[in-house]
């Protein structure tokens, strides 16, 4: 994978919490408005996945506040000839691409217009939309605020210890997460969440569902990313290849139920599986992959997923 250096980045696409203590932040913008029946999810996720397996919370407490982030903007500019080797502005790279790539393909597969979401960097703990979360809860999409939220010493983690060190790991989780947004917008994750009340035996399994459509979704991204402009209209990836597109899958492989259940010394138990095994998180994603169409990522169509 090659980065333009010289692309436009847009940084009003990420909001920076890191080191503002949780989301309080000087000059933070209230968000209000919505109900604060107070659902703090205290994030022990410990059991299966945790980590970018567990990532969409549910909940209402946004008392979540961004504080500006002054420095994105200086730090990721063009005049910065080092930029890219920094995380977070190569991981403000991925945001770009990924969002211009729903731009253009949510009205074009499924006539709905794309709603850019931001995601915010925060360390350690930060209030959302769906309560309180942690670096332990790894990367997540909140449906109540529709923001991202990671922080980037998740990718340390993602490393050393589940084995996917891949630069590749990166975009694909943030295009797995921003495939959450885009269910947000379909009305699939809504739908989901009454389905799962309506039939609690069948919740894990629904989850499955949407998980599996998240990926390849980000099959499907990865797939156009190398035509992905940034706002000045050049390209953002000069180029993306096989061995890419293998860091993927390889992260898919490291992610599955299956593979962190064994991780984590228990026993392999298909009834707690809410994001699939490591053979489906692959396979949809090389669905989305190949096919580069994202109506390709019905996972909800009757026998698609087991
Ligand atoms: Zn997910």
């Amino acid at each position: 994978m090659r980065l333009n250096e010289n692309a436009d980045l847009d940084t009003s696409q990420v909001e920076d919490l890191r080191g503002s203590g949780g989301g309080g932040g000087i000059g933070g913008l209230p968000i209000g408005g919505r109900g604060l029946t107070g659902v703090i999810v205290t994030v022990l996720l410990a059991l299966v996945g945790g980590y970018f397996g567990i990532d969409t919370l549910n909940g209402g407490d946004p008392s979540g506040q961004p504080a500006a982030g002054p420095g994105l903007e200086q730090e990721c500019g063009s005049a910065n000839a080092d930029r890219l080797k920094q995380l977070d502005c190569r991981n403000l790279l991925y945001i770009n691409s990924i969002q211009a790539y729903w731009t253009d393909e949510l009205p074009a597969a499924f006539g709905t217009t794309y709603e850019p979401a931001t995601t915010r960097y925060f360390s350690n703990q930060v209030s959302t939309g769906c309560g309180a979360a942690d670096s332990g809860t790894g990367p997540f999409y909140c449906p109540a605020d529709d923001h991202v939220y990671i922080d980037l010493t998740f990718y340390r983690l993602l490393a050393d210890q589940l084995g996917a060190p891949g630069e590749f790991a990166q975009p694909y989780v943030l295009a797995h997460e921003y495939g959450h947004h885009v269910q947000d917008l379909l009305g699939t994750e809504a739908e989901m969440r009454r389905e799962q009340q309506r039939d609690p035996d069948e919740a894990n399994h629904l989850s499955v569902k949407l998980e599996l459509q998240a990926d390849c979704y980000a099959g499907a991204w990865a797939n156009g990313a190398s035509d992905t402009e940034g706002s000045d209209g050049t390209k953002l990836f000069t180029s993306i290849t096989d061995s890419d597109i293998q860091q993927g899958l390889d992260t898919a492989s490291k992610i599955g139920d299956d593979t962190l259940q064994q991780r984590s010394g228990g026993s392999v138990n298909p009834a707690e599986f809410t994001h699939g095994t490591s053979a489906q998180r692959q396979q949809w994603f090389r669905t989305g992959y190949e096919s580069g169409d994202p109506k390709s990522c019905d996972t909800f169509a009757a026998g698609a997923v087991k």
